[in-house]
C-alpha cells in the first residue's frame, strides 16, 4: 500500500469492530479524509490521546482500497488536552469541529483554507486570549466566507449603498438599507454591526472594546446566519451557552 504524510485536525471518531476507530481527518494537503486507526480503542494502545477529537498531528498513512490507515501519528499542539480543562472553550471547540466538518463536504478534495483557519482558531481558542465565543463566532463568519457565504455587515447586499445600515437579514447575506429591508430583519443596534464586521476580520481591540450586550447580540446573529447556511443546525451548538 502506498503511504503518504500530511497535516491534520481530528474532526470526530467512531468506533470501528472491537478495537478500532474511524478517524475523520481535517487534512493540510487532501482535506477531508476519513481513516482507520487499528487497536486504538486498547487501554494498551500505542496512540494514547493523540487521535482524540481536536488533536493537530502529523500523520503516516497507507491508502487502502476504501478506507485509509494510518500508521503513524506524532501530536503537533495538544489542543484536546488544553482544551479539555475548560468548559467553554472546549464546547466552543466542538462547534469549530463539527462546522469544519459540515462546510468540508467532499472527501479528498483539498480545503487548505478551512484547515489553516480551523488550526488557528483552536490556537487561539487555547490561549484563552480572547473570550471563547467571540473566538468562536469570528471562526464562523470566517469560515462561511470560505466556503462562498461571506456576509456583509457594510454594504446593503441589495443594493451595495455604503452603510452603516440597520437591518440585518441572515437569508439575505448581511445588512440591508431601509429601502430593501425584507419583512422579518433583525434590527441589531449599530455598535453590534460594527462589532459583527471586527469578527470578521479579526479586529480584536474593536471586539475588546465593545459593551456585553453588543458581544450577546452579535453572538445571536451569528448563530442565525450559521444555521441559516447549515441547513440543520449543528448538534454541537446546543451545548455552546448563548448568554
Ligand atoms: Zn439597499
Amino acid at each position: 500500500m502506498p503511504l503518504y504524510r500530511d497535516e491534520a485536525v481530528v474532526l470526530r471518531t467512531h468506533k470501528l469492530g472491537e478495537a478500532d476507530r474511524i478517524i475523520t481527518l481535517l487534512t493540510r494537503q487532501r482535506g477531508k479524509v476519513r481513516a482507520v486507526a487499528k487497536g486504538v480503542r486498547r487501554t494498551t494502545s500505542r496512540w494514547g490521546s493523540r487521535l482524540e477529537p481536536f488533536a493537530h498531528v502529523d500523520l503516516q498513512l497507507a491508502e487502502g482500497r476504501s478506507l485509509d490507515v494510518i500508521t503513524q501519528a506524532e501530536t503537533l499542539d495538544p489542543f484536546n488536552s488544553r482544551l479539555g480543562m475548560d468548559y467553554d472553550r472546549y464546547t466552543a471547540g466542538t462547534v469549530m469541529l463539527e462546522t469544519a466538518d459540515r462546510l468540508v463536504t467532499e472527501e479528498g478534495e483539498p480545503a487548505v483554507q478551512q484547515f489553516l483557519l480551523l488550526v488557528g482558531g483552536l490556537r487561539v481558542m487555547a490561549t484563552g486570549q480572547h473570550g471563547a465565543k467571540q473566538v468562536l463566532d469570528s471562526y464562523l463568519l470566517r469560515s462561511l466566507s470560505v466556503a462562498g457565504y461571506a456576509p456583509s455587515f457594510d454594504h446593503c447586499v441589495q443594493c451595495g449603498v455604503e452603510g452603516p445600515h440597520r437591518f440585518f437579514n441572515p437569508s439575505a447575506g448581511g445588512v440591508l438599507c431601509t429601502s430593501d429591508k425584507l419583512p422579518g430583519s433583525a434590527t441589531p443596534a449599530a455598535e453590534t454591526v460594527l462589532v459583527l464586521g471586527a469578527l470578521l476580520v479579526g479586529d480584536w481591540p474593536v471586539v475588546h472594546a465593545a459593551d456585553p450586550r453588543h458581544l450577546r447580540e452579535a453572538s445571536n446573529l451569528v448563530s442565525a446566519y450559521l444555521a441559516w447556511h447549515l441547513e440543520r443546525g449543528l448538534r454541537s451548538m446546543a451545548y455552546v451557552e448563548r448568554y
